[in-house]
């Protein structure tokens, strides 16, 4: 079974707009339990590497050798540079389910979930190989709108989607963002 119902979000979402395929090399944000990893694993298969990152510790995977994870916070700098250095060189998805720690005060849970959501954002942007993809979730507000516009900047097209396995759950969004458009810069350092 899988660790988490968060899991069938991402078959409904990898199935949609056709993401993750045999042999990717694919970066989970926001990773704990891990039901994502399972689903991702199993796409890539044993040609495949997945990576994911948690601020709490991700029990290891004991079905897939392929999968490799990280504890730390996305929000630091070091962090970002571990995720870089494990994932070795082309990305070719870039998934996160990052969410706060809820408030209940809806007005910072959203801004704090934009945040993380921008914060994967500028990650896929460093990884990401020309043609990758993109899967992030963010809580609906006002100013989801900027941030689709920015993801669509960067990918030849953008999709909104609230699958079925968490429309119960909230007002929480997953923008798909297909096709990277530019091959990452290499900075060197
Ligand atoms: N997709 C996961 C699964 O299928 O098991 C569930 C992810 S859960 C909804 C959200 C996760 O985001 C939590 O485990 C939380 O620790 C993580 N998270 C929140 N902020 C983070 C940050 N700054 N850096 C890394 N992970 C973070």
């Amino acid at each position: 079974g899988y660790r988490s119902r968060a899991a069938y979000k991402l078959k409904q979402l990898a199935d949609l707009e056709n993401v993750i395929h045999g042999g990717d090399t694919v970066v989970d944000l926001g990773a704990a339990p891990g039901g994502w990893l399972q689903v991702a694993a199993e796409r890539v298969g044993p040609q495949g590497t997945v990576i994911g990152v948690d601020l709490q510790r991700i029990k290891p995977l004991e079905d897939h050798d392929t999968v490799e994870t990280v504890r730390g916070d996305m929000t630091e700098d070091r962090t970002r540079e571990r995720v870089t250095d494990t994932a070795g060189g082309d990305v070719d998805v870039v998934v996160s389910d990052m969410a706060p720690n809820m408030t209940g005060e809806y007005h910072l849970d959203q801004a704090r979930s934009l945040h993380l959501a921008r914060q994967a954002f500028e990650t896929s942007l460093e990884l990401l190989e020309t043609g990758g993809d993109f899967i992030v979730k963010v809580f609906e507000g006002p100013d989801v709108d900027a941030f689709r516009s920015d993801v669509e900047d960067e990918f030849q097209y953008v999709r909104a989607t609230s699958p079925k396995a968490s429309r119960d759950a909230s007002s929480e969004i997953y923008l798909i963002g297909k096709g990277r458009l530019t091959a990452p810069i290499q900075t060197g350092d």
